[in-house]
């Protein structure tokens, strides 16, 4: 494939040689974090003599915040909080990845780090039990920045036969989808399911459910996962919300919500007043919902495509159309979760689900 990264290229059965050597007992941490742009992921990788048992065996480390757009190269230490602990899918077991929160040099939340704000909404609304599911919808791009596997020139045929579709002349770069899946799951993220969507090469895969804190953490890794998986490959997955302007679908991140009441009997009263409740703060949610307060988002809601128009609020059982959905089993249950379709793919699902238990649970009741 032309244009897969040279990197892909190289001899895998020479690496694999010496993925099999043995560690000699000691153990590789590769740090995560999340850069100054809100969307960039960073890692980087150091021994431990043991195998950490738990989040509390890793220590703290730090980088240089001004090669990340995070510092200022006069003041550029950062340090590396270390926020929960997976297992390595590419160097295997004893080997971990860990999630970081950043912090500056005054020990303060990083511009970028919005986990600390979402933990503290988190801890408000603790009683609720809230849960969150998110699907990732992406775009796979050669590294030439074209849609992978399109025609060189002109467009693949129009959309329709692509959606949850099976064929090489349907379903573009499943092996990036299933190894996703299985890093996922050997890692110790909460992968609940993948499809192809409605673009061609363009897939999602969902997590969750998760309670509070622990939806950004899992979506983040996930992230990680895809994009590391899609190095080995040579292609790049985007998050772009409307990677290709146009009759073409684009790529959100539908956020699935819960709480203790709403998934009891008789749970349907209380999906009702969140949405009363989201159906005032629209304008506020739409600005944390992509990382340019709308601006990347307003290319994809539009109305069309299976989306609502950004300017407007709606909701509606079964609806797809419509900014919040009401699932139509859980109408006619009576009860269970309510899915807001606004998020774009590249939002940070820690401003997401602050916004939503901060609007739903803590702000003053709406008359
Ligand atoms: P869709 O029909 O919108 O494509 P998906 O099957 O792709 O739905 O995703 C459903 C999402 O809803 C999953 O992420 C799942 O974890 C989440 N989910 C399921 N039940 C609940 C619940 N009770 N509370 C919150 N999220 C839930
Ligand atoms: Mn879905
Ligand atoms: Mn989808
Ligand atoms: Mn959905």
């Amino acid at each position: 494939m032309a244009s897969a990264s040279p990197s892909s290229h190289l001899n895998k059965a020479v690496r694999q040689s010496y993925m099999m050597l043995s560690q000699a007992g000691k153990c590789q941490v590769t740090y995560v974090w999340i850069d100054g742009t809100g969307e960039g992921l960073r890692s980087k990788i150091r021994t431990m003599d043991t195998e950490p048992e738990s989040i509390e065996d890793i220590p703290e480390w730090n980088f240089d915040g001004s090669s990340t757009w995070q510092a200022e190269g006069s003041n550029s230490d950062m340090y590396l909080i270390p926020v929960r602990m997976f297992r390595d899918p590419f160097t295997l077991d004893p080997n971990k990845l860990v999630l970081c929160e950043v912090l500056k040099y005054n020990r303060l939340p990083a511009e970028s780090n919005h986990r600390d704000s979402c933990n503290k909404v988190m801890e408000k609304v603790k009683e609720h039990c809230i849960w969150f599911g998110m699907e990732q919808e992406y775009t796979l791009f050669g590294i030439d920045g074209h849609p992978f596997s399109w025609p060189p020139s002109g467009y693949p045929s129009p959309q329709g036969p692509y959606y949850c579709s099976v064929g090489a002349n349907n379903a573009y770069g499943r092996d990036i989808v299933e190894c996703h899946y299985k890093a996922c799951l050997y890692a110790g993220v909460k992968i609940c399911g993948t499809n192809a969507e409605v673009m061609p090469s363009q897939w999602e895969f969902q997590v969750g459910p998760c309670g509070g804190i622990e939806m950004g953490d899992q979506l983040w890794v996930a992230r990680f996962l895809l994009h590391r998986v899609c190095e080995d490959f040579g292609v790049v997955a985007s998050l772009d919300p409307k990677p290709v302007m146009g009759n073409w679908n684009g790529a959100g991140c539908h956020t699935n919500v819960s709480t203790k009441q709403m998934r009891e009997e008789g749970g349907l009263k209380h999906i009702d007043q969140a949405i009363v409740k989201l159906s005032k703060n629209h304008r506020e949610h739409i600005l944390v919902y992509d990382p340019h307060e709308g601006k990347d988002n307003v290319r994809r809601l539009t109305g069309l495509h299976e989306t609502s128009s950004i300017k407007d609020f709606s909701s509606g059982v079964a609806d797809r159309s419509a900014s919040i959905r009401i699932p139509r089993e859980v109408g006619q249950n009576g009860r269970g979760y309510f899915e807001d379709r606004r998020p774009a793919a590249n939002c940070d699902p820690y401003l997401v689900t602050r916004a939503i238990a901060q609007t739903c649970l803590l702000d003053p009741e709406v008359q």
